[in-house]
């Protein structure tokens, strides 16, 4: 054991100790509560996700003075002054779930916007915009955000602003590493830090809620979602850095069962996520894979590359392939996912179909054959066996959107030479600060290899339109997210068509 590792266990020891005594320390530290006050009852903001052409989840997260349960009201209406209320409701808010309500109101029309807002304890809250999806057989264009990576003392949520800002989305997607569960870092003792999280690292539900919670006071996260419906799903720093299925990236200390810590992140995800009731953690199990369709032109396949994967082989790292890499059975989706896939493929007839996903799937071996064992290279056979299966069921031209490297790429999804699908990866929100325009080894890559043709390691998102069959991808980029006030600007304008992969300049 290192010294760091020491460090390490003696922070989830006292993280574990706190725990049992959190709930009362988040009400009685002065701080906590002057904060809570100082913004009111709803200084969580509100959020709305998973739009359905008929319904859309609406959340909000409470921060009462009292860990009583309280009550309170909603309301949807079709302008936003609420003239036209047309649905409304009351929920009860629980210290049981964090204070935080899902309502989900059905009989929308589709393809509209709504307007909705709670009120409670004589408060209301601010108003937020939502959007249903498309009738299914409506042709119309569907037009989204791809983000990922939102490390809070990496940089400011600059990036938000400008996707609130943006008037034409029909929702964001949001594929993983909402949160990170590190602990509080103080300044000078880490090269990147603009801002520090509070606690230690994340382990008991009470420390990975204060961390949603301090997440959500962010102003620019908050307009994002008081701006658009989210499509949210989770990678590893939901919970920690590079687990897979039941296996911690590093062995967890003496009295926390990895387990246990997957139910309390998984918990506390759910909580503070607008998903639906299917995604509701059972324990350290949760099911967040799901289909959300979008009229004739998309159907997003929402993938969870993280719970059902094989151990990254070769002890995990970027480096050469190792015997294990070859296993022929190897999995990332799990055996009952890769089987939904490929019924949620064959089950809807929209043009394109778009997997949203966390990890790399583009082959991207470096000069001496090094890959990223935490990415499709890990696991050349599962990336096989998925492709040429998504291709046996007549999809000609799989679009795949992923997160996780911090970086925007566009490349296609290589299978023994043959092209079977187009990815294009967002870069983050605001993890690894500032960045720069390109990577030195990235770009030797590109030049290595025919199919991977963009790369940026500006911090921002990617906007997509699909439309007539084509998908769209525009790299937003912003210079700096250690300052405010960076304004956003396209760096490339590539696009994919539905009939066979490829990457054209728009
Ligand atoms: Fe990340
Ligand atoms: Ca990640």
């Amino acid at each position: 054991m290192t010294t760091t590792d020491r460090h390490i266990l003696d922070l989830h020891r006292r993280g574990l100790l706190t725990g049992a005594l959190a709930l009362t320390a988040l009400v009685t530290q002065p701080g906590c509560v002057a904060l809570a006050q100082d913004q009111g009852l709803f200084g969580l903001g509100v959020a709305s996700g998973d739009p359905w052409p008929d319904s859309v989840v609406l959340w909000t997260r409470l921060t009462p003075a009292t860990p009583d349960p309280v009550p309170l009201r909603w309301e949807l209406a079709t302008d936003d002054g609420f003239g036209q209320v047309v649905a409304r409701g009351e929920a009860l808010a629980s210290p049981d779930h964090a204070h935080a309500v899902h309502v989900i109101p059905q009989g929308l029309q589709p393809g509209r916007r709504y307007w909705y807002r709670f009120h409670a304890q004589g408060q209301t809250s601010p108003v937020g915009r939502t959007r249903t999806a498309p009738a299914p057989g409506a042709d119309v264009p569907v037009r989204f955000v791809n983000a990922s990576c939102q490390r809070y003392e990496h940089g400011l949520f600059t990036a938000w602003r400008h996707v609130a800002a943006d008037d034409t989305l029909d929702f964001v997607f949001f594929n993983g590493d909402y949160i990170y569960e590190y602990a509080h870092r103080a300044a000078g003792s880490t090269p990147i830090l603009v801002r520090a999280v509070d606690g230690p690292e994340c382990v008991t539900l009470d420390q990975y809620r204060a961390r949603y919670a301090q997440y959500r006071r962010d102003p620019d996260l908050q307009a994002a979602h008081a701006a658009h419906p989210f499509i949210v799903v989770f990678d590893d720093h939901e919970v920690q850095n590079n687990w897979v299925s039941d296996i911690p990236s590093v062995p967890q200390p003496a009295g926390v069962e990895f387990a246990l810590r997957k139910a309390a992140a998984f918990r506390a995800w759910y909580e503070n996520m607008p998903v639906r009731p299917g995604a509701l953690p059972r324990g350290a199990e949760i099911t967040a894979y799901r289909r959300l369709v979008f009229g004739r032109q998309m159907a997003l396949h929402v993938l969870d590359t993280r719970g059902y994967r094989d151990d990254q082989p070769c002890g995990d790292g970027r480096k050469p392939a190792c015997e294990a890499v070859h296993n022929p059975a190897a999995q990332v989706l799990g055996p009952a996912q890769e089987a939904w896939l490929f019924d949620s493929v064959a089950g809807n007839s929209a043009a394109m179909q778009v997997l949203g996903q966390q990890i790399f799937m583009a082959p991207r071996p470096g000069p001496h054959g090094e890959v990223s064992m935490d990415s499709w290279d890990g696991y050349p056979a599962a990336r096989a066996r998925v492709m040429r299966g998504l291709r046996q069921r007549g999809v000609a031209n799989p679009i795949v959107l992923t997160g996780d490297v911090h970086r925007a790429w566009a490349g296609l999804v290589m299978v023994d030479e043959q092209a079977l699908g187009t990815e294009f990866v967002a870069t983050s929100i605001s993890s690894d600060g500032d960045g720069r325009d390109a990577d030195q080894g990235a770009l030797a890559l590109i030049g290595a290899h025919p199919h991977l043709r963009f790369h940026s390691a500006r911090r921002g998102y990617t906007r997509h339109e699909a439309k007539d069959g084509q998908m769209l991808a525009e790299f937003v980029a912003l210079p700096f997210v250690s300052h405010p006030g960076a304004e956003a600007r396209i760096v490339a304008r590539l696009m994919t068509e539905a009939r066979a992969p490829g990457i054209i300049t728009a």
